[in-house]
């Protein structure tokens, strides 16, 4: 089998800065990239400019933005995988590390799995219907686009995130509507009483999507009323799905100890996990943040605290 110092299981702005890091500092690490698990590249490739990723004042598509990211990465010596993690066995050492074809022993391990927002199925906003265009999972990523200036804005959730995205929306849109399935929200009080008391929020309790139409971007929504099955259509400029985010830690098998939403639990200001040896970057371990240039700086905080613990270790 295969050993190699370092192993980098992720392909977004996280693992790919580690990558740097650590194959700049000579551990000539391996990545595994993903097939099935999302699109390699992590979430940047399902969308289209990215705006506020520093070095890039004019914007820069998410995939172009993550090609070089990769090309960066194999410019110092990086080998990718485009394979899955499926299990890896955090008992014995080195660790093992099991792809579909592939198994490969690691000294150290980065996870940069990330995680997948959560998206209602609801028709006209799925792949090739209007996601992306017009609807998205991340206000504050999007939200600034010309594409939602002026318009009405709908906003689906009702925890803090529902809250925080509806409000920084308030920037950008003519009104911003808060549906939400139940009667009452979710969220903090403090975050409700801000949302309530906006000249520009109005909250639709107890109403769920059935549909979003429009020509080449969103121009409608089909809602419904649950106490009184009443069906209205609105005229719509945007839908943000803020319903929660799932990080990718499946294949983990509760090796690695996660906090109660799932996120992976790493030692404070750093990316030290709970197995020594195992390090986290990335929206697996932010529930916070989850923005590229914070996957990043995470990233490289990892593939540096990699390096000292290796070092540490007696394995360099
Ligand atoms: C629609 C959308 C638009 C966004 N726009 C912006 C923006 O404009 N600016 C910004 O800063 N942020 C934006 N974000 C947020 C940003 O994309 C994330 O914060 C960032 O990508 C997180 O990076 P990451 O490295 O943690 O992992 P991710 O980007 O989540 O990538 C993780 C990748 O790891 C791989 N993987 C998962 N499981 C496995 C496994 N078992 N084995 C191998 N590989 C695996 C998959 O390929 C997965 O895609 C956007 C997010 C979305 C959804």
């Amino acid at each position: 089998m295969q050993r190699k110092k370092l192993v980098i299981i992720g392909s977004g702005p996280a693992a790919f800065t580690a990558a740097i890091y650590a194959s700049r500092a000579n551990l000539a690490p391996l990545v595994y990239e993903g097939f099935f698990s999302g699109p390699a590249g992590g979430q940047l490739m399902t969308t289209t400019e990215v705006e506020n990723y520093p070095g890039f004042p004019e914007g820069i598509t998410g995939p172009a933005l993550m090609d070089k990211f990769r090309s960066q990465a194999e410019r110092f010596g990086t080998s990718i995988l485009t394979e899955d993690v499926l299990t890896v066995d955090l008992s014995c050492r080195p660790f093992v590390v099991k792809g579909k074809t592939t198994s490969v022993e690691a000294d150290a391990l980065i996870i940069a799995t990330g995680a997948t927002a959560k998206r209602l199925d609801v028709p006209g906003t799925r792949d090739g219907e209007f996601w992306q265009k017009g609807v998205t999972a991340c206000a504050v990523c999007d939200g600034a686009a010309p594409l939602f200036r002026n318009k009405d804005l709908y906003v689906f959730g009702g925890g803090d995130t529902a809250v925080e995205e509806a409000i920084f929306l308030t920037k950008y849109g003519k009104k911003v509507f808060l549906v939400h399935r139940r009667d009452e929200l979710r969220a903090s009080k403090i975050m409700c009483e801000r949302a309530l008391h906006h000249p520009k929020i109005t909250v639709l309790w107890s109403h769920v999507l059935l549909k979003v139409t429009g020509d080449s971007v969103v121009k409608q929504v089909e809602l419904q009323d649950l106490k009184t099955s009443k069906i209205h259509s609105h005229e719509a400029g945007g839908v943000f799905f803020a319903i929660g985010h799932q990080p990718n830690t499946s294949f983990l098998g509760g090796q690695v100890a996660l906090h109660s939403n799932g996120y992976i639990r790493i030692k404070e200001g750093t990316s030290y996990t709970s197995v020594p040896g195992v390090f986290a970057a990335g929206d697996v371990q932010d529930h916070v943040y989850r923005q590229a240039i914070t996957a990043a700086g995470s990233g490289c905080m990892a593939a540096l605290d990699a390096e000292r613990w290796l070092s540490a270790e007696g394995h360099l």
